[in-house]
C-alpha cells in the first residue's frame, strides 16, 4: 500500500499549479448557519459545482457572492461532469463543491468527485457546516457514543429488508434520511425489522417548524396518521438493547426448522440422540416432540 500524505494548510496550490477541491458545507434551512469560511471560500474559488444550480444561485445571491463559473454536478451527469471538473482543477482552478443543503458527499454524488480527486492527487479540503443527521442525533436524547449513518433506504421492499436485517444487532444509534411521502412506510419497515423500539423523528431542522417527535415506533406511526407528514425528516432509531442482544443470543436457533436445529448439533459432533436432546431443551419441548417432528419429515 502506498501512503499519500496531504497537508491542507501547506498545500495551497503548491502542487505545481494544481487547484484544490473544497467541500463547502451550507445551511440545511437556516441561513444563519452559513460559516464565514464557507462564504470566503465560495467567493475565492474560480468554480462552484452544485447539485442544483438554481438553489445555489439563491444562496449565493443572499451572501452577495458572484461566482465566475457555476457548474452543475449531480447524480445524472456525474459520469461526464466529474472528469471535466477534475480537468479544471488540474489546470489550476480551485473548485468549491456544494450540495443542495448541508455537507456535500453526504447522500449526494459528492463522494464520487472526492474519490476522483484523490485518485488524481488533488488536495481535498473540507469546509465543515450543518448536517441534518448529526443535528438530529445530538438533540435526540438517544445514545451518541456510537452511531451508524444509513441515509436513505433502498426503494425495493426486498432490498430494504436485506439492509435492515443486517442492522438488527447494531448496538449504536441508527440514522436514516426520509422524505415526508415515505416516512410512515419506512417506520413500518423499521417496526417489522426491529420491533417497537424508541425513535426520534426530527423534522425541519433549523427551520421555523422544527420539531422532534420522541416515542416508540408505534406511537410515532399513530401520530403520523393523525398529523400528515410535512417537510424533511431524519429518523433516529435506538440501537439494540442489552436485553434484545441477550434474547437474540439465547434464541439463535429461532430461524431454523427442528430438522435443521438437530442437524446443527450433529454436525458439531453430537450423536443424534444427544442432538435431539439439546434441540428439545433449547426449544423448551419434550424429546418426544422432536422425535415426532423428525418422523413426520421422513
Ligand atoms: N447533505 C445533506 C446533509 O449534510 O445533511 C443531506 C442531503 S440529503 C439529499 C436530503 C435529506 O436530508 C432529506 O431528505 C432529509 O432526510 C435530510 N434533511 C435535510 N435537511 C433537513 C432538515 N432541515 N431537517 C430534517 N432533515 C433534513
Amino acid at each position: 500500500m502506498t501512503i499519500l500524505c496531504q497537508s491542507s494548510f501547506q498545500n495551497k496550490n503548491q502542487q505545481a499549479g494544481t487547484g484544490s477541491l473544497y467541500l463547502v458545507g451550507t445551511p440545511i434551512g437556516n441561513l444563519e448557519d452559513m460559516t464565514y469560511r464557507a462564504v470566503r471560500t465560495l467567493q475565492e474559488c474560480e468554480i462552484i459545482a452544485a447539485e442544483d444550480t438554481r438553489m445555489t444561485r439563491k444562496l449565493l445571491s443572499h451572501f452577495e457572492i458572484t461566482p465566475s463559473m457555476l457548474f452543475s454536478y449531480h447524480e445524472h451527469n456525474k459520469a461526464a461532469s466529474g472528469p471535466e471538473l477534475i480537468r479544471y482543477i488540474i489546470e489550476g482552478k480551485n473548485l468549491a463543491l456544494v450540495s443542495d443543503a448541508g455537507l456535500p458527499a453526504i447522500s449526494d454524488p459528492g463522494a464520487d468527485l472526492v474519490a476522483l480527486a484523490v485518485s488524481h492527487g488533488i488536495p481535498v479540503i473540507p469546509i465543515p457546516g450543518a448536517n441534518a443527521a448529526l443535528s438530529a442525533l445530538i438533540a435526540s436524547g438517544l445514545p451518541t457514543t456510537s452511531f451508524t449513518f444509513i441515509g436513505f433506504l433502498p426503494r425495493e421492499r426486498k432490498d430494504i429488508r436485506s439492509v435492515l436485517s443486517g442492522l438488527r444487532s447494531a448496538q449504536g444509534t441508527l440514522l436514516f434520511y426520509e422524505s415526508p411521502h415515505r416516512v410512515s412506510k419506512t417506520l413500518a419497515h423499521l417496526q417489522e425489522a426491529f420491533g417497537n423500539r424508541r425513535i426520534v423523528l426530527a423534522r425541519e431542522l433549523t427551520k421555523r417548524y422544527e420539531e422532534f417527535l420522541r416515542g416508540t415506533i408505534e406511537e410515532c406511526l399513530v401520530w403520523l396518521s393523525e398529523h400528515p407528514p410535512l417537510g424533511e425528516y431524519v429518523i433516529v432509531l435506538e440501537g439494540e438493547s442489552k436485553e434484545e442482544a441477550e434474547l437474540a443470543e439465547s434464541s439463535w436457533w429461532r430461524e431454523l426448522s427442528i430438522e435443521e436445529h438437530v442437524t446443527h448439533y450433529e454436525t458439531s459432533g453430537l450423536a443424534r440422540k444427544d442432538a435431539m436432546k439439546k434441540a428439545a431443551s433449547d426449544r423448551g419441548l419434550a424429546k418426544r416432540d422432536i422425535y415426532n417432528a423428525l418422523l413426520e419429515k421422513e
